[in-house]
């Protein structure tokens, strides 16, 4: 189902938020140096928004939790100074109140704040009536349905200058990735709200710099708005996610090199991709219709295992079935990723319908 949320005007009052927007800063705020450092370098290179964590939500204790209200004197010099807007991180009403009394611009919500309605609800009612723009990171838990949930209670308590921020997502075991994209979360939530503006977090992603720049460049090519870049002058010594900070430097040689594509072609060229639809058309077509034939074969198998009362699942075929399908998929340059997760789908479909016909008249 489609969600119309109230979205108006451009996500940020007054700034020219055309694709892509590029927020950048460092994680956290240190000393008024060095963010007036990493403040001037960005402005420098052309960016409009700066941020930079005040209180810092840290998964272990003892760590660096940031400067706290100290800061925020820091980040209205950079106003005056630069003339960038600000963003920071709340997570509770004090934070909301110390940012609007510092005139923050941008207020973000981090990704362990989003994963709780409580604390999401109490900050959408102290920010009834403003007028400021709110960016919803999604959950660290990979649920559309919350991160969705969090952006109606913003939206609900008036809130119109409204986006996600895409981070990623916590996982168990070893990955390349500090938070496992798994883009087709934000592509749902693109396709559930269409209007919501969605800013990729290619850092907190990446939790390494060498990452980014092609994170920045996945992101552009699914058409997302906007990246959300830590950006800080001496990365190694930062006092927070130190290894995914990149310099100044850096990030105007990813923004200069990034290939920005449109969404629409030519009317030359758009009859080629027509016609490449109408082929995608017929094999889904294909796909779909011989889906059908393996299920009705695996109904007759049902009624076969009923007659001859066997259990479903036979475990040693799947096993079998299943590595054979992994070693064809791969000569047909498929990777034994997607392989798996298909025939897993297709075979809990064939126990649904084989069920269905065991259990047929049966008590
Ligand atoms: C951050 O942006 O510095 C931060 C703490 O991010 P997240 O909430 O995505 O972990
Ligand atoms: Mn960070």
């Amino acid at each position: 189902m489609i969600i119309n949320l109230n979205i108006t005007g451009s996500l940020i009052s007054g700034v020219d938020c055309n694709k892509p927007l590029i927020m950048a800063g460092p994680c956290s705020a240190e000393t008024e140096e060095q963010v007036m450092a990493a403040a001037r370098e960005l402005a420098g290179i052309g960016v409009k928004i700066f941020r930079a964590g005040i209180w810092k939500p840290r998964t272990r204790p003892n760590a660096f939790e940031g400067v706290g209200s100290a800061g925020l004197p820091w980040l209205r010099r950079v106003k005056e100074e630069t003339g960038m807007r600000v963003a920071i991180e709340v997570a509770n009403v004090k934070h909301v109140y110390e940012a609007l009394k510092n005139n923050i611009d941008v207020l973000w919500i981090g990704a362990r704040t989003s994963a709780n309605p409580f604390a999401v609800q109490e900050i959408a009612d102290s920010l009834r009536g403003v007028d400021i723009t709110v960016l919803v990171k999604n959950p660290v838990n990979p649920d559309v349905e919350l991160w969705i949930g969090a952006l109606e209670r913003i939206n609900a308590a008036g809130i119109t200058h409204l986006g996600a921020i895409h981070r990623g997502f916590s996982d168990y075991g070893k990955s390349a990735y500090r938070n496992n994209p798994q883009w087709q979360i934000p592509i749902e939530l693109r396709r559930r709200i269409p209007n919501l503006p969605i800013i990729v977090d290619p850092s907190h992603i990446a939790g390494k710099r060498d990452l980014i720049m092609d994170l920045c460049q996945t992101a552009m090519d699914l058409d997302f708005d906007g990246l959300i870049i830590e950006s800080h002058c001496d990365p190694d010594n930062a006092w927070s996610d130190a290894a995914q900070q990149i310099v100044p430097q850096h990030l105007e040689y990813i923004i200069k090199n990034l290939i920005l594509r449109s969404q629409d072609v030519d009317n030359k060229k758009s009859v080629t991709l027509e016609e490449l639809r109408v082929q995608i058309d017929k094999l889904d077509d294909e796909v779909l219709r011989l889906m059908e034939q393996r299920m009705a074969v695996a109904e007759k198998i049902g009624q076969f295992k009923k007659e001859n009362n066997v259990t479903i699942l036979q475990s040693s075929r799947w096993d079998e079935l299943l590595k054979q399908r992994i070693n064809i998929g791969l000569s047909k340059g498929l990777s034994a990723d997607f392989i798996q997760k298909v025939y897993t789908a297709i075979h809990e479909e064939s126990i649904q319908h084989q069920k269905a016909i065991m259990n047929k008249n049966s008590k």
